[in-house]
């Protein structure tokens, strides 16, 4: 098959050469009469072949690239079919199925196929197909998973605010729906999910080694979960024997869902919600009274102009935790924002902290759990980071 051509211009092909996936609109002497989402080839100056992508005609990002090669190959249905299994075979290594059903399974340019996400939640497959490259590849997809033995494939749209180009799709189940929820298992924690109406593909399922380990340090501690969501961390907290948790979220749709967990895990009488904004709800409350704080906002910087204000914001959410938190507490805070990395993240912490007079250290670095895998090359998909700290 032949494919149109992106040029590069003479000597811009350092960033391919190193495998970074993205092309940017600077480095291309001449683009192709290509339609938005079609796979192009990408060659040198010289009419060397450095790699195959997807083609935008919106973004910045010219090209994503999904194969590096030297050598013309076919991308025919066994080409996607080795790709998609290849990921599969990975998560099989990875995540025990008898402690945990809900994973990421294509983790994006983490599984060298930008512009898509695949998350496993029991028997359905939630998908995002976040470029036009990815949608058009839709038809050939759908049975490679079905071969995989997903039956319930729920294709989901995001909010066109988060999306990195423009698609058509609309949400919808693509071969037969289930009904919703469904209720998965993580580290063996129970969850009800509704893939439909719930927030990303249903689960903040990134969170999951983190959980782990907030579990560790929880027996007869007093918790407090901030922008708890569907629970996740309150529901560790309460299974390995805290005395007392507290989840908040301002949305009440997260709260009802973090309720019905809590009941789901039987420990109702342990467990208060709050519908409440965490700045107001961290304001006023007591100092001295948690052990443990959980930090854990949606992200503030979305886009890179947007790191000041998500710094400010960081700042004073971690100010907040470090006053209110008892001494000989900890603190544990993240930040999903792919535009602040982790040496920014911890300076922040630091002002925050510095500003509050106490004593902190930290004891473990956190980031986003292994079926999330960061590619080397596109350092731009490490975006989940966090600490975990002491307070004297
Ligand atoms: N920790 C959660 C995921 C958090 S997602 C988990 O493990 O699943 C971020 C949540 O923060 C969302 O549920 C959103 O409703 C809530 N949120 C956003 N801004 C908020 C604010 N200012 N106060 C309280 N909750 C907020």
């Amino acid at each position: 098959m032949e494919f149109k051509k992106i040029i590069l211009k003479s000597g811009r092909e350092r960033s391919l050469i190193n495998r970074h996936p993205w092309l940017f609109s600077g480095a291309v002497k001449q683009l192709p009469n290509a339609e938005n989402g079609e796979i192009v080839m990408i060659q040198t100056n010289h009419n060397e072949l450095l790699g195959y992508g997807f083609f935008s005609t919106q973004s910045q990002i010219v090209c994503r690239i999904f194969e590096f090669t030297s050598e013309p190959i076919a991308l025919d249905n066994a080409y996607w079919r080795q790709k998609l299994n290849n990921a599969f075979e990975l998560r099989k290594r990875l995540i025990d199925s008898n402690t945990t059903t809900c994973y990421r399974l294509l983790h994006a340019e983490g599984d060298f196929f930008p512009g898509i996400i695949a998350d496993v939640y029991a028997d359905v497959l939630v998908l995002q197909l976040l470029i036009k490259g990815t949608e058009r590849l839709s038809a050939i997809l759908y049975p490679i998973f079905k071969e995989m033995g997903f039956e319930y494939i729920y294709l989901k749209t995001k909010q066109s605010t988060q999306l990195l180009e423009q698609v058509e799709s609309v949400s919808t189940w693509v071969y037969q729906a289930k009904e919703m929820p469904v209720t998965v298992l993580e580290n063996g924690n129970k969850f009800s999910i509704n893939v439909e109406t719930g927030q990303k593909t249903g689960f903040f399922i990134d969170q999951r080694k983190n959980r782990q380990i907030l579990a560790n340090y929880a027996a007869q501690k007093t918790v407090l979960n901030t922008f708890s969501y569907s629970g996740g961390f309150s529901i560790y907290a309460l299974e390995a024997g805290a005395h007392l948790v507290h989840s908040v979220d301002s949305s009440k749709d997260a709260i009802s869902l973090c309720d019905e967990n809590v009941l789901l895990c039987g420990h109702a009488n342990k467990h208060e919600s709050f519908v409440a904004d965490v700045f107001d709800y961290l304001k006023q409350a007591p100092a001295d009274f948690y052990d443990i704080i959980v930090l854990d906002p949606p992200a503030f910087a979305k886009h890179s102009r947007a790191v000041d204000n998500a710094a400010k914001g960081y700042k004073n959410l971690n100010k907040l935790g470090f006053s209110k938190v008892k001494a000989g507490g900890l603190i544990f805070t993240y930040s999903c924002s792919q535009h602040i990395d982790k040496d920014l993240f911890r300076k922040i912490v630091f002002s925050a902290a510095a500003e509050t007079g106490r004593n902190v250290r930290i004891l473990e670095q956190l980031s986003q759990p292994e079926d999330h895998p960061i590619n080397i090359y596109h350092p731009e998909g490490e975006y989940l980071k966090g600490l975990l700290m002491v307070v004297d």
